[in-house]
């Protein structure tokens, strides 16, 4: 089978999760199926296997695992992203819009050095309106973004075009409607 079609299969899809009509893309399973776990890492690092990668950053907080088993293979650090009051050190924030209302994020002020190679990485990316926060708080940073990093795809929000637009490459490994 391809590592695709395993991946899909070892996601959980729940309908009508967190609302009706929506169908929710659980990928607990796929972390608790340790080849699909494994395999998904392996696809997602491997065109930068052999690139100095500097940090990972995460976002809160299916980021967090897949961000932390990324900087262990490519021998990066890691970097949380997380929801307003959480980080206990000066921050650096952003407000950004969901679907009802507006949310913020941050990192440390001193979590990444300007000129540092980093990689972003979330589970799923819908509209891009999480990542395109999170993109744009590295870049107050001064980071060099080689790569938006993400397990699911549902290329009809847009997200990926829309990071695209911002010069942002994108690496995702599966597509769902
Ligand atoms: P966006 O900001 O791109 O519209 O939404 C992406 C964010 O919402 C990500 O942080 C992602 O974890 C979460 N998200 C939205 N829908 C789903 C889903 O079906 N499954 C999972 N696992 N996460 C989702």
């Amino acid at each position: 089978t391809t590592v695709q079609s395993e991946l899909i299969a070892a996601i959980r899809n729940i309908p009508d999760y967190p609302k009706p009509g929506v169908m929710f893309r659980d990928i607990t399973t796929l972390l608790g199926n340790p080849r699909a776990f494994r395999r998904a890492i392996d696809e997602l690092v491997h065109p930068y296997a052999g690139t100095k990668i500097d940090k990972i950053a995460g976002i809160e907080a299916r980021g967090f695992i897949l961000g932390g088993a990324i900087a262990h293979q490519l021998s990066s650090g890691f970097v949380p992203i997380r929801k307003k009051g959480k980080l206990p050190h000066d921050t650096v924030r952003i407000a950004y819009s969901l679907e009802y209302g507006v949310d913020e994020m941050e990192m440390h002020k001193d979590a990444i050095s300007p000129g540092e190679k980093v990689i972003l990485v979330d589970d799923l990316i819908a509209t891009g309106g999480t990542a395109e926060a999170a993109v744009k708080l590295l870049k107050q940073m001064g980071a060099d973004i080689v790569a938006a990093c993400f397990v699911i795809d549902l290329p009809e929000l847009g997200g990926r075009k829309r990071l695209e637009a911002l010069g942002v490459n994108v690496r995702t490994l599966i597509e769902f409607e």
